[in-house]
């Protein structure tokens, strides 16, 4: 992007503002029973003139600013008032940024945006990525403590591609380990890719975590998850993330495709 980083800073405290930054919302489903269980946010800057742009551009530039607890805000309370209007019992997963594991009114203000929007805690996963937690193990331990005590449960996004991740997992509450995509879309071509994701899952059902396998953009890598007994499944196959004005169209969508046998295996080894 050509733009300086400056003026996207500038831009983006508007945009904050304005309301130009808004949750997106991706379908995530049972793998086994094909239903749905919920969504991950994930945040959107639809920019008057620029289209829309993607959070790996903005959010760097709102945790180098200070604005990153208010954007966080912002996607939590317009996600909160979309779930309610649904009148449904399902899950949102919300992503946070590493900073925010180093601020202990994270909670507070976590429990504040639900109570606004009547959303129950027990219905709200916090997605947290591992290289959040790889200096300041202590304190992020301490608030995704705090996290637990509201009904909040946890998730350990993109797993395999930080550092620590054992250590992470042993030291944090978790209640969810989500298999990074990188591994889940090269496990038709690689095997060891195929042996990762086996082995990810097989940790986690130890540990007895829900596992969550995102990136699914088709059905042989749905079929091979399915079969490696994976719970819950995101991505283009079951849908990319829509606008909230669109969500009560696809909560009656079938959303997916085959349940069928769990017990051939389709990628025989
Ligand atoms: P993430 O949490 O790992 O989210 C999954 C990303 O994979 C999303 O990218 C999603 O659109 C994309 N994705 C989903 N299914 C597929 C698929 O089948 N194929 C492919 N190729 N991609 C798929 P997105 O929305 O661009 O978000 C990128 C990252 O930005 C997220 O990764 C998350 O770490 C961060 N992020 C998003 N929203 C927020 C937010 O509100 N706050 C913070 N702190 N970070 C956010
Ligand atoms: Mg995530
Ligand atoms: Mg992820
Ligand atoms: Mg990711």
């Amino acid at each position: 992007m050509a733009t300086k980083r400056s003026e996207i800073k500038t831009e983006l405290k508007k945009a904050l503002k304005s309301g130009e930054i808004v949750p997106y919302f991706q379908p995530m489903v049972g793998i086994r029973t094909g239903l749905l269980v919920g969504f991950e946010v994930l945040a959107r800057w639809l920019h008057p003139q620029r289209g829309t742009i993607h959070p790996d551009v903005f959010i760097p530039v709102a945790e180098q600013a200070d604005l990153i607890g208010e954007l966080t805000e912002t996607i939590l309370l317009q996600a909160f008032a979309a779930t309610t209007a649904l009148k449904r019992d399902l899950n949102i997963s919300v992503n946070v940024s590493p900073i925010q594991l180093r601020d202990s009114s994270l909670s507070e203000e976590i429990a504040r945006a639900a109570a606004m929007a009547s959303f129950p805690l027990h219905r709200l996963t916090i997605e947290i990525t591992e290289s959040a937690l790889v200096d300041n193990l202590e304190l992020a331990a301490t608030i995704a403590g705090k996290l637990k005590q509201l009904g909040v449960k946890l998730a350990l996004d993109d797993f395999g591609t930080g550092y620590s991740s054992l250590r992470n997992l042993q030291a944090l509450p978790f209640d969810e380990l989500k298999v990074d995509r990188t591994f889940v879309s090269s496990m038709i071509q690689s095997r060891d890719s195929r042996k990762i994701v086996a082995a990810v899952i097989g940790l986690g059902q130890s540990l007895k975590l829900t596992t969550v396998a995102e990136g699914i953009e088709n059905e042989t890598q749905a079929d091979i998850l399915r079969w490696l007994g994976c719970d819950v499944g995101q991505g283009w196959i079951y849908g990319p993330p829509v606008a909230a004005r669109d969500l009560s169209k696809i909560i009656d969508a079938p959303m997916s495709t085959s349940t069928h046998t769990l017990h051939d295996s389709p990628a025989s080894d």
